[in-house]
Formats: structure tokens, sequence, C-alpha cells
């Protein structure tokens, strides 16, 4: 079995670490936060001091961190991975990140002779505990089949997308829809509540009909529950819309509801609610709607 090192312990890494670690796999893991690494490694992990000596202690590193500037400064920064990994070595970054920098992280691990992949998931905290989660991979053919055993352990449908970066913009196109679709919930259900009829039996009319779907379902439920602990909270869905609105516009595309949906966002983190759920989109259409 190859040896694993895990960076980033937080809602998701955490899970997915446990996850190798019940299935047998050696892990050496590291955070910025102690008390996550005291917990994986009570499960155990090793720790490790730094991202450097994780790389120089074993075969595969996963990554889970919060944004793009986080891998970065983990690969290529003071004691980063690029100073530890050695050839032949691979590198799977399971945050959600700019597909551009993705393709500059593969690069630079292609000069280190190591392979790398991104691999960002769906399916959210219950996804990562249950293994059930949902992983759109790009890279090498090669990389993802020496990969594959270990994203069986943490998922369940995983597709190679393709070439590097292709992960992060299956992941990006993600993003878009359930945040659009949550959009679309949140202004349906207020609708409902201003008209004064009952909203959780318009929710359970439309979950029968063309508009059902598994958002309506949850994060609907959510907003009649009054339930925003997260989650996946506003401000980390807002930085997947400005991942999506910057890649348009190096692609020279439009992408307007997109965009509205992300200042519906900002509107939501310069009110307070950043570190809510994302159903708390409903709570901008409800303060509009003067409810
Ligand atoms: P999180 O903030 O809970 O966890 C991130 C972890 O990384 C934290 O423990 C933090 O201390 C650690 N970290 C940050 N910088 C570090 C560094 N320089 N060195 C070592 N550790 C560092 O975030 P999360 O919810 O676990 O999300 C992780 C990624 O997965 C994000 O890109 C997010 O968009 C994506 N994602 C999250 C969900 C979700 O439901 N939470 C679902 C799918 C994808």
């Amino acid at each position: 079995m190859e040896k694993i090192g895990f960076i980033g312990l937080g809602t998701m890494g955490k899970p997915m670490a446990i996850n190798l670690l019940n299935a047998g796999y050696k892990l050496i893991v590291n955070d910025i936060n102690n008390s996550s690494v005291d917990e994986v490694s009570k499960a155990g992990a090793e720790k490790a001091a730094n991202a450097k000596e994780v790389a120089e202690n074993v075969d595969i590193v996963i990554t889970m961190l919060p944004d793009s500037p986080d891998v970065e400064s983990v690969v290529f920064g003071a004691n980063g991975l690029l100073e530890g990994m050695q050839n032949g070595m691979l590198f799977i970054d399971m945050s959600t990140i700019a597909p551009a920098t993705s393709q500059k992280v593969y690069e630079a691990m292609k000069e280190k002779s190591a392979e790398a992949l991104d691999a960002p998931v769906s399916g959210g905290e219950v996804g990562a505990q249950q293994a059930a989660l949902s992983i759109m991979v790009g890279g090498t053919d090669q990389a993802f089949q020496r990969a594959l055993p270990l994203f069986q352990i943490m998922g369940k449908n995983i597709v190679h997308i393709g070439a590097a970066g292709a992960g992060q913009v299956t992941k990006v196109c993600n993003q878009i829809v359930v945040g659009q679709t949550i959009q679309a919930v949140a202004e349906a259900l207020t609708l409902a509540k201003k008209s004064g009829v009952d909203v959780a039996k318009v929710r359970d009319a439309l979950l029968g009909g063309f508009a059902q779907s598994r958002i309506l379902d949850l994060h609907g439920k959510r907003i009649l529950d009054r339930n925003f602990e997260p989650g996946f909270r506003v401000e980390l869905h807002r930085k997947d819309l400005n991942i999506a609105l910057q890649t348009a516009r190096e692609l020279e595309l439009s992408l307007p509801v997109t965009s509205i949906v992300a200042e519906n966002m900002n509107a939501l983190i310069a009110m307070g609610d950043g570190k809510k759920d994302h159903s708390a989109l409903a709570l901008l259409s409800e303060k509009l709607a003067n409810i």
C-alpha cells in the first residue's frame, strides 16, 4: 500500500482522511489548526510539521484546502510541497480552486517528475463522512489509475474528465448550477410566503412535478426549518462563483445570472451572513420582499 500525506483537515478533509485510515492506509497529516491534527492523529495518523516534511515521507500527497492562494502557499511556499516532492510521486488536490492554478501546479509538479491531479468533489460534509463524494478529475490517465483506489475509498461517482484543470472546470459548472438553483428555490418560496399560501405545501407540490430537484428538497427544507447552520458556507460558494466569473472572463464569456447570484452572496456576506449555509440566499430574498 502506498503511504499517503493529507494536508487540510477541515469540514471535508477530516472525514476523508479518516476514511483512508479506516481502509488501512498509513497517513501523515498536516494542518495549521492543531486541534484538527490531534483529532486525526488519535485515529492513527502521524503528524508532520509542514508540507515539505509530509512530501519527504510519503508516495502520494492529497490536499483539501479552502482556496487557490492556500494551495499555492502549500505547494510553492517556504517548507512547501515542492521542496519535498521526489521523482515518481503523485500530488492530488481535492480543493475547489481556479482551473488556471491547477494547471500551474501540474506544470510545477511535472518539472519535479511528479504527477498531479485536480480532483475537486461534490457531496458536502455528509458525502465526505459517508464516503459517497462525487469526484471530478483532471490529469493523465496513468495518474488517474494510480489514484483510483483512493478515490473509491472516499467517493462513489468518480469521473476522469480530461487533462489537468478539467476537474476544476467541471466543479465550476457544478457550482453555477447549484448556486442558481438555490437562488430559484429561495425566490419561489419567498413569493409563496409573501402570497400568504402554505410554503411547505408549495414545496411538496413542486417536488412531485417538473421543478423537482435535490436542492428544492434539501435546501428548500432548510429554508422551511430556518436551519442555516453550514453545510456549505456562503463565503465558500461566493469563492467558487468568483472562480466561475474569472474563468468566464478569461474565455471572453458572459455569465449574467451567475454574476447576479454572486452579487447576492456579496450582499449576504456584507449583512454578516457569510458563515451561514448557502441556503441563506433565502434570507436576502425575504429582506428584499420586506418579510
Ligand atoms: P475548511 O475551511 O473547513 O477546511 C480547510 C482546512 O485547511 C482547515 O482545517 C484549515 O486550517 C486548513 N488550512 C488552510 N490553510 C492551510 C495551510 N496553509 N496549511 C495547512 N492547512 C491549511 O474547508 P472545507 O469545507 O473542508 O472545504 C475544503 C475545500 O473543499 C474548499 O475548496 C471547498 O470549496 C471544497 N468543498 C467543500 C464542501 C463543503 O460542503 N464544505 C463541499 C465540496 C467542496
